[in-house]
This record gives C-alpha cells, sequence and structure tokens, in this order.
C-alpha cells in the first residue's frame, strides 16, 4: 500500500469518527485534498484512492496540474491568496474559491466565469481571532460583504472559510471555530443560505469538525511534510 492510499484511509476514517463522535451524519464533512507543492502524480494517486477534491493555493502551479489532469473528473478548490489580476484564469479553471474578502475580487470572479461553466462556488474568508494570514474580512463587516457578493450572477455563495493560526491546545483550537460557527448562524438567520463551514487542517480538523465544519482542507497528512523550496 502506498503512503498517499493509507494516509488518506486513515484521514477518512478520523474524519468519519470525529463526525459521529460529533452527532453528526458520517457524510456531513467533505474532504479537500491540499495537493500544493505535489506533483500531479500524487494528486493522481490520491484519485486513484478515491479522493475527488483537491486544494491549491498557487495559481501557475494550479493550472499546470489542472492541466496535467484534465483526463480525471476532479473538482478543483482554490484556496489560496487571490490577486486581482488573477482572478480571470481563477474563474475559468476552478469549482470553488475560499479565499474571497473582497467585492472587486467577488465582481471580477463573476464578470469572468465562463457562462458555459455552472456558478463559481464561494466561501468568503473571514479573519476570526487568531487568523493565520493577514487575509480576510473582519467579523462585523461579513454580513454586509455577503448581502453584496449574494446578487453576482455567476457565483454561488455557499459559506465561509478561516485559517485560524496553529496551536496545539485543543481548548484555544476550539474558540475560532466556535465563532465561525455562531457566524453562519447569524448570517443565515439574516436571509443567507450558506450551508458551507471550510475550516480545520491537518492539526485541528477533529476539532473542526465538532464545531460544524463541513469542508476540511487537510494537506500534511495526506501527502506528507511540504518542502517550500522551490515555492512561488
Ligand atoms: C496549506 C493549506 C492547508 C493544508 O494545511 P495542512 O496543515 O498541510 O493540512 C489548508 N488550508 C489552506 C488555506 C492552506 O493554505
Amino acid at each position: 500500500m502506498t503512503a498517499i492510499l493509507s494516509n488518506l484511509q486513515a484521514v477518512k476514517r478520523a474524519v468519519t469518527e470525529a463526525s459521529i463522535a460529533a452527532g453528526r451524519p458520517r457524510d456531513a464533512v467533505h474532504l479537500l485534498a491540499v495537493s500544493k507543492t505535489f506533483p500531479a502524480e500524487a494528486v493522481r494517486e490520491a484519485y486513484q484512492a478515491g479522493q475527488t477534491a483537491f486544494g491549491e493555493n498557487y495559481l501557475q502551479e494550479a493550472l499546470d496540474k489542472i492541466g496535467a489532469l484534465r483526463d480525471l473528473p476532479l473538482e478543483w478548490h482554490f484556496i489560496g491568496p487571490i490577486q486581482s489580476n488573477k482572478t480571470r484564469a481563477i474563474a475559468e479553471h476552478f469549482d470553488w474559491v475560499h479565499g474571497v474578502d473582497r467585492l472587486k475580487v467577488a465582481e471580477r470572479l463573476s464578470a469572468q466565469r465562463p457562462e458555459s461553466m455552472p456558478p463559481l462556488n464561494i466561501c468568503l474568508q473571514v479573519n476570526v481571532s487568531g487568523e493565520a494570514s493577514k487575509s480576510g474580512v473582519a467579523p462585523q463587516e461579513v454580513l454586509q460583504l455577503a448581502g453584496e457578493v449574494v446578487r453576482l450572477p455567476r457565483l454561488k455563495l455557499r459559506g465561509l472559510m478561516a485559517i485560524p493560526a496553529p496551536v496545539d491546545d485543543p481548548l484555544l483550537q476550539r474558540a475560532p471555530f466556535v465563532q465561525m460557527r455562531e457566524l453562519l448562524a447569524v448570517l443565515n438567520a439574516q436571509g443567507m443560505q450558506m450551508d458551507t463551514l471550510s475550516m480545520g487542517m491537518s492539526h485541528d480538523f477533529a476539532v473542526a469538525i465538532q464545531e460544524g465544519a463541513t469542508i476540511v482542507r487537510v494537506g500534511t497528512a495526506i501527502f506528507g511534510a511540504r518542502n517550500y523550496g522551490g515555492e512561488q
């Protein structure tokens, strides 16, 4: 058995166990395999092990892989920071975008989404307490942004995404996930119809699932440690 196959099986088992332990349906959580820095052949191997949804952070690297794997029915998620001059390629090649945090980017993605493709699935990135990156909209500004994004014709506003700073203490891990769960509930009570909480990575996905994650984004636990040497 290859490492990717056995890692994937272990992660899927842990996701299912966390879902059941949280009293949620066993298929409540979708696993997004984060393949950044790993070659197309690693993605192919994960596909052969049953994985179809993959997350990428770096546009050029992602486009190369998407091209090399055109023969497979894969679902591609862009999870990196979005520069406005890169929106066209993102709109043309991805199924989901997780890091939208300003209207200008959303407007460009909507305008540039080809008519021949279904609407682009969008998550708004929220800068929750302890957000590791500087991106993300402030929690008190999410409602306004959501109200604007939901009107864009070629986008489908699905939910919220966060990247909390990595901490080992499960008590500290939990707070930003609770904040996200409550924020989604507030937005839906205000009339939004969002079904997605994209949160939880290799080191904290079990806690994220307890707090309502519907997509966990897992890289290291599936593909192994990343070598950042060649990164863009
Ligand atoms: C790299 C990355 C991940 C995966 O992180 P791991 O710790 O390797 O599981 C998840 N989400 C985002 C936004 C990332 O950039």
